[in-house]
């Protein structure tokens, strides 16, 4: 199995009936340099900045940063990289950042904690930014957003390191800094009702259907004893998400998915149902997603995603979905 779905590498990411989608990676670490070059991938949907951050025992400098972040860039210079903003608190908390909290997941965490912080977070898009001069592929997405005061909060930080940095790398003979496109996670229900009032401050939308089920179905993502309630095939978080992608089209602004649901076979069928055109996910699940993409019939899932939002669980859903799988192959 594994053979043929590496066969597909190399060859366009398409379905049968020729609609195109664009698979992007996931990423957190720069281990898997060599695997990642062999996936045939282009662009970094999500760089999960946090991740260095918690293995440091301090904030990374400012220096650290451009190093880490510049490693990552030029790896994909033939396309672009979403490097989201520090995405701690909830289940990520940072050793040297001390939280107690009752309640993480609607506490301090993403957005909220470096607004409260402007010096962390300006030193890390600074650093991101420093790290693109002269390659220009850094796109910068912002986790948590629940307010458009947060988005223009943000954006008016974004601006003045934008400033900042191209001031310092704009001389004659330096290569110059184009300001990077901003883009917001839609992961709080909230946003979902939201999108028109943040359209002008942003150039996309990145959809986070991890949290977005959390917080749709008032589920810890991350508690054993009601993982079972926790399913981003619930009936109510696909509207969720169809509507997410309608409005999107609506306000003429690019939209993709980066939480887990878009990694996953069935998961990825229904997002293409509902309009989808890019999906970011881990890398081991890159060769399996374009494999299915190219053996099913766009036309065919319209069906498909019809009962899937008329259905009364998310069991159901799993039915509909494993059975248009299994047709494909
Ligand atoms: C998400 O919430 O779907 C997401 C991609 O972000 P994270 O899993 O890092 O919270
Ligand atoms: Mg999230």
């Amino acid at each position: 199995l594994r053979q043929k779905v590496e066969q597909a590498r190399g060859l366009p990411v398409e379905t049968e009936d020729g609609v195109a989608i664009t698979l992007q990676l996931n990423v957190g670490l720069n281990t898997e340099r060599d695997w990642l070059k062999e996936l045939d991938i282009n662009s970094v949907g999500l760089y999960r900045t946090e991740i260095p951050f918690m293995m440091h025992e301090r904030l990374p400098t400012e220096d650290e940063q451009v190093e880490l972040y510049g490693q990552i860039l030029e790896q994909f210079t033939a396309g672009t990289v979403v490097m989201r903003t520090l995405d701690v608190g909830g289940d990520k908390p940072l050793p040297y950042l001390p939280m107690d909290e009752e309640n993480p997941f609607l506490g301090w965490r993403g957005i909220r904690l470096t607004l409260d912080h402007p010096e962390i977070f300006l030193v890390q898009i600074r650093a991101m930014m420093r790290a693109a001069v002269g390659r220009n592929n850094l796109h910068i997405l912002l986790p948590m957003i629940t307010s458009a005061e947060e988005v223009d909060d943000a954006a008016r930080l974004v601006k003045q390191a934008y400033h900042e940095v191209a001031e310092e790398s704009n001389g004659h003979d330096r290569p110059q800094l184009t300001a990077p496109k901003l883009g917001v996670m839609l992961e709080v229900p909230a946003m979902v009702y939201h999108m028109h009032t943040i359209v002008d401050k942003v150039d996309f939308f990145s959809v986070g259907t991890n949290d977005l089920t959390q917080y749709l179905l008032a589920v810890d993502r991350n508690n054993q004893r009601v993982a079972s309630l926790y399913d981003a095939f619930h009936p109510a978080v696909l509207y969720a998400l169809k509507q997410i992608v309608e409005r999107a089209n609506e306000l003429n602004k690019p939209v993709s998915v980066c939480g887990e649901l878009a990694g996953e076979p069935g998961g990825a069928l229904l997002l293409v149902a509902m309009g989808y055109r890019t999906l970011s996910m881990n890398s081991y699940n890159i060769d399996r997603i374009r494999w299915i993409i190219r053996h099913i019939k766009a036309s065919d899932l319209a069906t498909m995603l019809e009962k899937a939002l008329k259905a009364r669980s998310a069991q159901e859903v799993r039915k509909l979905v494993t059975m248009t799988l299994e047709e494909a192959g």
